[in-house]
C-alpha cells in the first residue's frame, strides 16, 4: 500500500472537478438555491492565512449544502480596483493595471491548490472595464433619481494617500489604509444618498435575525437615530436665524449661550466687520488642521471665541451670545448647539471657562441645584424648574410639552435625526472607476449619455511620484465635447470610492457575463439574496452597510426585488500567532529562528505576544510552503479544526503536524481494510448484530448527527472534525477477526464509507481519492448526504437499581453516559418510587455508579 502522499492525489483532483464542472451551476434545476459567499480578496500579491480561513469555512458549507441536496452557488472575483495597486506601480515602476491582473493570476492558482469549490466561469474583477462600466451605469440611474449629488464639503482628507475618506474609513483620528492622522480639507465631491436610506437600513436592522447581534449593534449606533426637537433661535438683529436640532428640548428655559461648529458658515458672516473677526477666522483656520476624533475627544479642552453676535432664547428671551467652539461638530444635527450648562457636561466645561451664566431648569428629586456650586452638569432626569407653565412636570413629561409648545408659537418642531452622513465617493485617484460626468461651461454638470458608456480607464498613463492622480494632468483624457451644446468641455477626473465595487458584485455573479446592463433579473432573482456571507468583523460597518443600501437602490431601480442582500452573516475570527525578536534584527520570521534563536546572529529570541499574522510583525505562515510540506487537506483540516470558525485561531506548528497525522491514519485505516471491504455494499440495516458490531453502529450514526447538527446549527466543524476523530479511533479498535457474523464486513464498510463522507467537506482530495478506491466512479460531492438512523444512534443503556432505605423498589433503564445528576432524578421520577417516598423527606441519596440509587427517607 501507499503511505498518504497528498502531491500526488491533490492537483488530480483538482483537475477532476474543473473537467467534470462539478461546481459549475445554473439556474436550471428542480433543487432548491442555495448562494454561499465568502467576501471577495483585494488582489495583493498572495493569499494569506485569513483568506485560507474564510474560504476554508466558507468550502465546507459549499460543499455540504451541495450534498444535502441544494443547487449550490459559490462564486469567486476580485476587489481589484484601489490604491494599494498605485502605490505598489509607482514602487516597483510598473502599472497598477499589470500589476493587478499579474496577482490575481498568481492567486487564483493558489486558491485553486486549495481545492475551492468554486464556479471559476463566473469570475470576474471588479477593474474589468465590462464590470465598471455598468457601475458607471448605476451612478447614472441614480442621479436621474436624485441619489447622487455634488456639493462643496468638508472632507476628511489623507495626505499621505492624497484623498479623501468617508467617514467610516476614519478610524480613531487615523486613515484606514495607511494609519496616517486625517485633516480637513474644503473640496467640490460627489455624494450618494445613503441617508434617504437611513429609516429602511435601520428598521430592517431588526429583520436580519442571520446576522450577529453585534454587527447589528454597530450599525444602529452608525446609523444612529435620535429623536427630539428642532428649535428656531432669531438672531438679535433680526435679520435671520439659527436653527438646532437638540435631544434635550426639556432643558430650553437653560440654555443661556449658543455654540456652532467651526464649519458653520454663521460663523464668518456673523463675525465680519466685528473687533471679533481676527480671532474668529484664526480659531477656524486652526481647528481645520485637527481631525474631528481630536477635535470631540471627551476629555479634549473645550475651546472657543465668541463671534460678537447675540441670538434670542425663543421662550425665555434671553439674549444669548454665540460662539464658535471646537466640540461642535458641522456633521451632527445642524452643526449649531444651544448651550445648556447646567445640564450638559460639555456646556458646562465650556461655561466655566468663558465665564458664561448658569441657569438651573432640573432639579434632581429630594436635592436643590446651585450653579453657583455646582460642579459638575446634572444630566439625569428630575423635576422642572424655572420653566414658566413646566415648572414642577417631570422633565420627560416636559420634553413633549414643551415641544408641542414651541410648535404653537411657531418657534419649534418634533424631529429626528440621524448620525448617518451621505457617503462621499469621489477619490483623487486614478486606479478606480471614472465618475461618468461632464462639465460643461455653458451647460454646467451634463452627465455622460448612457450610449456613450463605457468612460473607460486609459491604461497608457504613467504614475506621478507623489501619488497624484494622472487622470488630471491627461488632455486626452479631460478634453471631451459637451453631449448636450457639442462645445468643448472637461471630463470629472476622479474615480469612485472602491467600497462602490464592492456593494453590488455579489448580485452580478449570478449574470457574469450578460451584456444588457448590471444585472439580469431573472438570474439574480433566482439567486439573491445570499444565503450566507462570510467574512471579517473589520467590515461591520463600511462594506456591509453600503452593500444594504445598494440592494436597496438597486430594487428602487427594478434591478433586483430584494430588500437585504445577505440573509445569514458569519463574521470569522481572526488567524494570530505570536510574535519573535532579535534584540539586534527585530521582528523575525518563524523561519529566522532556530532553536530559540536569532538564525542570523545567535542571539536568543524574545518571544512576544500572540497577535493578528501580519507582515510588519512578520508573525506569518505562507500557505504556498504550507501547501508544499503537508497539501491542501491538512491545512484546510487545521483551520477547521482549531478553532470554532468566530473565534480567533491561534497558529501552532503541532496542530498543523497533527492534521497531517490523522489524515494519514485515516488513509491507512481505508488501506488496511480494503480487502474486507472492497467488494460488499455497506451494511443495510437488517439483521441481529453482535454487541461490538452494534457498537460500531451506533458510533456511525451518532457522528453523522453529531457532524450534521454541527455543521448545520453553528458551523461548529472543530467539533464535528472532533466526533469524525472519534469515530476513526471506534474502527481502529474494533478487533474484526475475534468477531463471528456475517455482517461484518458490511458494517466496517458502512463505517468507513460514513468516515469519507463526513469528511469530504473539510478535506475534499483525500477524500474523493478514498472514494475512488472504494470503488465508486462518481464523485463523493454528488453523493447524498447521509442521513443517520436513529435507532441505531440511540445510546446504549444500562438498568440502576433505585433502594428506598436500603430495600430494593424499582428498577430504571438509562443511557450508559447519563449523569449522576440525571440517573437520581429519573429515579425520583419513577412512578412506584414516587409513592414510596410520597409526603417523606429525603435525607440523603447514596449514588452508586452503574448500580444502585439508594434514597434514606424520613
Ligand atoms: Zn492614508
Ligand atoms: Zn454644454
Ligand atoms: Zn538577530
Amino acid at each position: 500500500m501507499a503511505d498518504y502522499n497528498p502531491h500526488e492525489i491533490e492537483e488530480k483532483w483538482q483537475k477532476y472537478w474543473e473537467k467534470e464542472n462539478i461546481f459549475k451551476v445554473t439556474e436550471e434545476s428542480e433543487k432548491p438555491k442555495y448562494y454561499l459567499l465568502e467576501m471577495f480578496p483585494y488582489p495583493t500579491g498572495r493569499i494569506h492565512m485569513g483568506h485560507v480561513r474564510n474560504y476554508s469555512i466558507g468550502d465546507v458549507v459549499a460543499r455540504y449544502k451541495k450534498m444535502r441536496g441544494f443547487n449550490v452557488l459559490h462564486p469567486i472575483g476580485w476587489d481589484a480596483f484601489g490604491m494599494p495597486a498605485e502605490n505598489a506601480a509607482i514602487e516597483h515602476k510598473t502599472h497598477p493595471s499589470s500589476w493587478t491582473y499579474d496577482n490575481i493570476k498568481y492567486m487564483r492558482s493558489q486558491l485553486k491548490r486549495m481545492g475551492f469549490s468554486y464556479d471559476w466561469s463566473r469570475e470576474f474583477a471588479t477593474c474589468d472595464v465590462n464590470y465598471y462600466r455598468f457601475e458607471q451605469l448605476i451612478f447614472l440611474k441614480m442621479y436621474e433619481k436624485g441619489l447622487v449629488y455634488r456639493k462643496q464639503s468638508w472632507v476628511n482628507w489623507c495626505n499621505r494617500c492624497q484623498t479623501v475618506l468617508a467617514n467610516e474609513q476614519v478610524e480613531a483620528g487615523l486613515c484606514w489604509r495607511c494609519g496616517q492622522e486625517v485633516t480637513q480639507k474644503e473640496l467640490e465631491q460627489w455624494f450618494f444618498r445613503i441617508t434617504a436610506y437611513a429609516e429602511e437600513l435601520l428598521e430592517y436592522c431588526d429583520k436580519l435575525p442571520g446576522w450577529p447581534e453585534r454587527v447589528l449593534t454597530m450599525q444602529r449606533n452608525w446609523i444612529g437615530k435620535s429623536e427630539g426637537a428642532e428649535i428656531i433661535f432669531p438672531l438679535e438683529d433680526g435679520k435671520g436665524e439659527i436653527t438646532v436640532f437638540t435631544t434635550r428640548p426639556d432643558t430650553l428655559y437653560g440654555a443661556t449661550f449658543m455654540s456652532l461648529a467651526p464649519e458653520h458658515p454663521l460663523c464668518k458672516e456673523l463675525s465680519k466687520g466685528t473687533p471679533q473677526e481676527q480671532e474668529v477666522l484664526q480659531f477656524i483656520e486652526k481647528m481645520k488642521r485637527q481631525n474631528i476624533i481630536q477635535r470631540t475627544a471627551e476629555d479634549v479642552e473645550k475651546e472657543g471665541v465668541f463671534t460678537g453676535a447675540y441670538c434670542i432664547n425663543p421662550v425665555t428671551q434671553r439674549k444669548m451670545p454665540i460662539y464658535v467652539a471646537n466640540f461642535v461638530l458641522m456633521e451632527y444635527g445642524t452643526g449649531a448647539v444651544m448651550a445648556v450648562p447646567t445640564h450638559d457636561q460639555r456646556d458646562f466645561e465650556f461655561a466655566k471657562k468663558y465665564n458664561l451664566p448658569l441657569a438651573v431648569v432640573i432639579q434632581p428629586p429630594g436635592e436643590k441645584l446651585d450653579p453657583a456650586t455646582m460642579e459638575a452638569a446634572y444630566v439625569d432626569d428630575g423635576i422642572m424648574v424655572n420653566s414658566n407653565q413646566f415648572d414642577g412636570m417631570s422633565n420627560r413629561e416636559a420634553m413633549e410639552k414643551i415641544t408641542e409648545y414651541l410648535e404653537s408659537i411657531q418657534k419649534g418642531k418634533k424631529a429626528v435625526s440621524y448620525r448617518l452622513r451621505d457617503w462621499g465617493i469621489s477619490r483623487q485617484r486614478y486606479w478606480g472607476a471614472p465618475i461618468p460626468i461632464i462639465y460643461c461651461d455653458d451647460c454646467g454638470i451634463v452627465p455622460v449619455p448612457e450610449k456613450d458608456l463605457p468612460v473607460e480607464l486609459p491604461l497608457d498613463l504613467e504614475m506621478i511620484e507623489t501619488g497624484q492622480s494622472p487622470l488630471r494632468y491627461s488632455p486626452d483624457f479631460i478634453n471631451t465635447t459637451c453631449p448636450k451644446c457639442s462645445r468643448p468641455a472637461r471630463r470629472e477626473t476622479d474615480t469612485m470610492d472602491t467600497f462602490v465595487e464592492s456593494s453590488w458584485y455579489f448580485a452580478r455573479y449570478a449574470c457574469p457575463h450578460f451584456q444588457e446592463g448590471p444585472l439580469e433579473k431573472k438570474k439574480v432573482d433566482y439567486w439573491m439574496p445570499v444565503d450566507q456571507y462570510i467574512g471579517g468583523i473589520e467590515h461591520a460597518i463600511l462594506h456591509l452597510l453600503y452593500a444594504r443600501f445598494f440592494t436597496k437602490v438597486l430594487r428602487d431601480l427594478g434591478m433586483l426585488s430584494q430588500d437585504e442582500p445577505f440573509t445569514n452573516l458569519l463574521t470569522q475570527g481572526m488567524v494570530r500567532k505570536e510574535t519573535t525578536r532579535c534584540a539586534k534584527h527585530g521582528w523575525l520570521y518563524p523561519q529566522e529562528v532556530k532553536d530559540g534563536k536569532c538564525a542570523l546572529c545567535g542571539t536568543p529570541v524574545e518571544i512576544g505576544r500572540t497577535e493578528k499574522m501580519s507582515k510588519s510583525k512578520k508573525n506569518v505562515v505562507d500557505p504556498d510552503e504550507l501547501i508544499d510540506r503537508y497539501g491542501a487537506d491538512t491545512i484546510r483540516l487545521f483551520c477547521l479544526f482549531a478553532s470554532p470558525p468566530e473565534k480567533d485561531l491561534d497558529w501552532s506548528d503541532q496542530g498543523v503536524e497533527g492534521a497531517f497525522r490523522f489524515l494519514r491514519r485515516v488513509w491507512r485505516m481505508v488501506h488496511n481494510n480494503l480487502n474486507t471491504i472492497k467488494n460488499v455494499r455497506p451494511y443495510q440495516g437488517k439483521g441481529n448484530l453482535p454487541e461490538e458490531l452494534k457498537n460500531l453502529r451506533r458510533k456511525t450514526h451518532q457522528t453523522i448527527r453529531k457532524v450534521t447538527e454541527d455543521i448545520e446549527e453553528r458551523f461548529h466543524f472543530n467539533t464535528a472534525i472532533s466526533a469524525i476523530m472519534e469515530l476513526v479511533n471506534t474502527i481502529y479498535q474494533l478487533d474484526l477477526n475475534s468477531i463471528d457474523s456475517p455482517f461484518r464486513s458490511e458494517v466496517l464498510r458502512e463505517a468507513i464509507e460514513t468516515t469519507i463522507i463526513l469528511l469530504s467537506p473539510i478535506a475534499p482530495h483525500i477524500a474523493e481519492e478514498l472514494w475512488f478506491t472504494l470503488g465508486y466512479k462518481e464523485s463523493v460531492s454528488k453523493r447524498d448526504w447521509p442521513q443517520y438512523d436513529p435507532e441505531a444512534a440511540k445510546a446504549e443503556e444500562m438498568v440502576i437499581v433505585i433502594q428506598v432505605n436500603g430495600k430494593l423498589r424499582s428498577r430504571i433503564t438509562v443511557p450508559v453516559d447519563a449523569s449522576e445528576e440525571e440517573i437520581k432524578a429519573s429515579a425520583q421520577n419513577d412512578a412506584k418510587i414516587k409513592e414510596w417516598i410520597k409526603g417523606k423527606t429525603i435525607a440523603k441519596v447514596v449514588f452508586v455508579p452503574r448500580k444502585l440509587v439508594n434514597l434514606v427517607i424520613k
